[in-house]
């Protein structure tokens, strides 16, 4: 929607909001919330509203602590849960320093960046079409998690109804009253976990899209009685939960993906786009798959990826091309998990799909067999790589590729790899129970 400030003024009025949420997303991809009474309306509006930016992970200078919260109207939006004291809007902000100057360690930020370099070669929005799956789990008389899931279905099942059903249809119905337009919602191959589709759109809506879905997918839960997460494995032996990005890339033409005459229907864009994917698929891993336990959901044998490679027509591979056409002509990209920073993943697969334009780098050939069958002699004949098997590894691929830091910016790219290390350090200096299970007696 293009509210105006006029639009924003009356729909407070006749709709009693009393409070306003002003959101922005941080280095590790977590909503951040400054909330404001309705008396702050006309100093938003204005972009005269300051807060403290020096405890935001990835915001580290303290010398710039204060900063300016721009809402970008489009995304204004009234909570359908009100509170009995009125009701809670919300907009998606952009972090400002007080120059004047868009705060490079914004993510946001970041990608209207890159998305303007995409405008720059001549194409007019990169859409992307997520597939974001969770697990419910129950939680305890306090309200805490457990490890308990909350139902025994499958993928597509007809369970009989019950809580996990109900929390879902809720979930979907919220998000259509939010002006969501969801295609599909249904419960995945694990017991307890569910997959959600909404429609495509622009690369920052999209991104802005994933955010507020996972704080409704949240919050709904909650009121089931019912916690969920987006933790990529939160089980070992059973699938873990990724994120697709369908992806596409429009001009004013319409999608430069499709040709009628073109091999698989394809055009050539759409393969050197491919062709930059694969090459940099090794460094935005880290990325796109952010914490320790990505890792542990990207191994053989649960539907996610392991390896570099391209079909048209398998699912095992890293990038699939669904059978769609026309329009609906895309990438899509099955490595990501639902913990990746949205607006960073997006700017690291744009800018690796526009290398692959630039400097037209042609895929290898499509592998349209089971992988998972194939040795490591044959993988390596066909030029099949592994995505990195640790954060850690996949920290020294991103550390080593200009164009990942040209998509994050030099303050992004920087302050992720640090922080990213830490945490990696962290993990790898703790004892676990599986070793001393393993060791313990043994030694
Ligand atoms: P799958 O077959 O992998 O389960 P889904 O049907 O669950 O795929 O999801 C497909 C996603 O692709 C949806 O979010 C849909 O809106 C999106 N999509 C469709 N056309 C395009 C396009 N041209 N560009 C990007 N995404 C698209
Ligand atoms: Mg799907
Ligand atoms: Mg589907
Ligand atoms: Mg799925
Ligand atoms: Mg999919």
């Amino acid at each position: 929607h293009n509210y105006s400030k006029d639009d924003i003024r009356s729909m407070v009025k006749d709709e009693d909001v009393k409070f306003l949420r002003l959101m922005f997303t941080d280095l590790f991809g977590t909503i951040k919330n400054v909330e404001v009474p309705i008396t702050q309306l006309d100093k938003l509006l204005d972009n005269k509203l300051m807060f403290d930016g020096s405890s935001i992970e990835g915001f580290v200078r303290i010398e710039e602590s204060d900063m300016y919260l721009y809402p970008d109207l489009s995304t204004w939006m009234i909570f359908p849960w009100s509170t009995d004291r009125g009701k809670i809007a919300r907009v998606i902000c952009q972090v400002y320093r007080p120059n004047g100057e868009p705060y490079a360690a914004d993510p946001r930020n970041n990608l209207i960046r890159v998305l303007g370099d995409m405008k720059k070669a001549g194409f007019t929005s990169f859409n992307i079409g997520p597939e974001p799956e969770f697990f419910l789990f129950k939680m305890n008389e306090n309200g805490e998690p457990t490890l308990h899931l909350n139902d025994k279905g499958s993928y597509f099942d007809m369970a009989p109804m019950d809580l996990g059903e109900n929390c879902r249809r809720e979930i979907v119905l919220t998000l259509e009253e939010m002006g969501f337009d969801v295609e599909a919602a249904h419960h995945e191959v694990a017991p307890g976990q569910h997959e959600i589709d909404f429609k495509y759109a622009d690369a920052l809506a999209a991104a802005d899209n994933i955010q507020t879905f996972k704080l409704v997918v949240k919050t709904v839960a909650r009121k089931y009685g019912l916690y969920a997460t987006f933790m990529p494995k939160p089980l070992s032996g059973i699938n873990g939960s990724g994120m697709h990005l369908n992806m596409s890339l429009f001009n004013d033409k319409g999608n430069t993906f499709y040709d009628e005459n073109g091999e698989l229907q394809i055009s050539q864009e759409a393969y050197y786009f491919l062709g930059g994917l694969l090459k940099h698929a090794r460094s935005f891993t880290a990325v796109c798959n952010p914490i320790v336990n990505s890792y542990k959901r990207l191994v053989p044998g649960y539907e996610a990826p392991v390896y570099v490679a391209w079909s048209g027509s398998n699912r095992s591979p890293l990038i699939r091309i669904p059978s769609a056409r026309g329009n609906s002509t895309r990438l899509e990209l099955r490595s990501v998990d639902p913990t990746a920073n949205p607006y960073l993943a997006i700017a690291c697969v744009l800018e690796a799909g526009l290398d692959g334009l630039r400097n037209k780098i042609e895929p290898e050939h499509s592998i349209d067999r089971n992988i998972y069958r194939m040795d490591a002699e044959e993988r390596q004949k066909s030029h099949i790589t592994n995505l990195p098997d640790t954060l850690h590894n996949a920290l020294k691929d991103l550390s080593a590729d200009e164009t990942m830091k040209k998509a994050l910016g030099e303050h992004l790219y920087n302050s992720f790899i640090e922080a990213k290390n830490l945490e990696y350090d962290s993990y790898r200096t703790q004892v676990s129970g599986w070793e001393r299970d393993q060791y313990l007696e043994k030694y």
